[in-house]
């Protein structure tokens, strides 16, 4: 074959590194069949070591379902259905059992976050999030938001969907050591800004917010909450966290593949009738045509499987996470939190300052098979985004292989041997790898239920 002719990366945003090996791969490649082949055999190679020899703690990951697996790649993944549901609304013809595919989704979501309307369209929890700012705010309104090291989401500042639909953007004061909001601060603040959304929920959460006294305050001037969950929302189906469509929240969003362990995509709840139109309106014809109703499928079984399971799975990694907070902590490792418990999430995060920083104890970890995120810490400024202070584990993916309290010790012990002890990486990832051998069986669906 021709030798590939883009070799300029000047301009690229990616590694240049990585692209250069991707393109002696395909220049290696005799024919469109070898490139296929490289493809599949990266794909493999991630499956065999995340899938199968990797203690996966990164907190915005869930393993799915057989079942969820197998719909993402069933026929009706290829079909167009833009629209609301029902024979009418629809574009194309030929939609009758997408209809019902989409509606016992939006059933099932309704159900499982004891919600009036749902909607199952959102490709993205980042869309749902600009779905909400198109929806119930106008270019120039002031919002209030949480600032990065405490947590917060791009999605709600200015380098995202709000900022992109031209909101101004002011904090949500946060106490450093509390890791909660500062209620005081925000109750003199608030009045002087009378912010139209305040976006609450956050990609770094330990610990719930004051959701009700806030939603009193910024109804003075008729400001509304907003509960941003991605993170928490399988909590929240499970009943493990506080339940904001309930504590005054007026939406909710949420990413379907973090803690709900469905396919990665978005959720949005509420239960007021009047914003059932602007949401939907926003949602189509704004932001979504077509919306991948083979993801649609996947996630009405997601939502069966909390319906089911999710009190029992979701209390398990609240459990699971303190055990971790608790057995780091005692191996040295500083955990944020400590005085209140760790966690009431399925998070726990670590200040790596004295092993090295976030960056480094990251990718020292994965070398010895533990998969982590470096974090941002609120003592961290966003410029430290690429060098933060701190680390984020979550305990999803553990939990759903079978593990408990005494497995979370074993982890903290691996964890410890590389960063305190200063053992060698891949020493203790052999051990990772025999000790992850244990672990192959998913459970809380309905192949195979409880553990034992
Ligand atoms: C992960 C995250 C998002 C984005 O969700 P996606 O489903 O990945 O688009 C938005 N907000 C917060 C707080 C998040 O943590």
């Amino acid at each position: 074959m021709t030798e590939t002719p883009v070799t300029d990366t000047t301009f690229e945003v990616h590694d240049p590194a990585v692209l250069a090996q991707a393109r002696r791969l395909l220049d290696a490649c005799e024919s469109g069949f070898d490139m296929q082949e490289a493809v599949i055999a990266a794909v493999q190679r991630n499956e065999r070591w995340r899938g199968q020899q990797c203690i996966n703690l990164l907190a915005p990951e869930a393993p799915t379902s057989p079942a969820v697996r197998t719909l993402l790649s069933s026929e009706v993944g290829t079909r167009a259905a833009e629209g609301h549901i029902g024979r009418v609304n629809r574009w194309f013809a030929g939609t009758q059992y997408i209809d019902e595919i989409e509606a016992l989704c939006v059933e099932l979501l309704k159900q499982a976050f004891r919600a009036r309307y749902a909607d199952h369209r959102l490709v993205a929890s980042m869309i749902g999030n600009l779905t909400v700012y198109t929806a119930l705010a106008e270019p120039g309104d002031v919002i209030m938001s949480i600032a990065q090291p405490f947590g917060g989401h791009s999605s709600n500042r200015n380098d995202g969907p709000a900022g992109v639909r031209g909101l101004r953007i002011v904090d949500v004061p946060m106490d450093p050591v509390e890791l909660e909001v500062d209620l005081d601060l925000f109750r003199k603040m608030a009045p002087l800004v009378r912010p139209k959304l305040v976006a609450l929920g956050a990609s770094m959460t330990l610990f719930p917010f004051p959701l009700r006294a806030m939603s009193d305050i910024v109804a003075e001037w008729g400001g509304k909450l907003f509960f941003d969950g991605a993170h928490q929302i399988g909590l929240i189906a499970g009943g493990q966290f506080q339940d904001p469509l309930r504590e005054g929240a007026a939406v909710m969003t949420g990413s379907a593949g973090k803690t709900f362990s469905g396919p990665q995509s978005g959720i949005i709840v509420w239960d007021d009738p009047a914003l059932t139109e602007p949401i939907t309106h926003a949602i189509f014809p704004v932001l979504a045509a077509t919306h991948q109703v083979n993801r649609v499928a996947a996630l009405a079984v997601a939502a069966a499987e909390m319906i089911e399971y999710g009190e029992i799975y979701m209390a398990r990694i609240v459990r699971n996470a303190q055990a971790l907070g608790a057995a780091l902590e005692g191996r040295g490792i500083p955990m944020l939190g400590a005085q209140k418990g760790f966690t009431r999430t399925h998070q726990v995060i670590a200040d790596v300052r004295r092993f090295g920083g976030g960056l480094e104890v990251g990718h020292l970890l994965a070398r010895a098979n533990i998969v982590t995120n470096k974090n941002l810490l609120p003592g961290d400024t966003p410029e430290d985004w690429d060098r933060p202070s701190g680390l984020r584990m979550g305990t999803i993916e553990v939990t759903r292989y079978g593990m408990g309290e005494s497995e979370m010790d074993t982890i903290a012990d691996f964890m410890a041997r590389v960063l305190v002890e200063g053992q060698s990486p891949s020493v203790v990832a052999e051990e990772v790898v025999e000790f992850r051998q244990g672990y192959q069986t998913l459970y809380y669906d309905f192949d195979h239920g409880l553990p034992g």
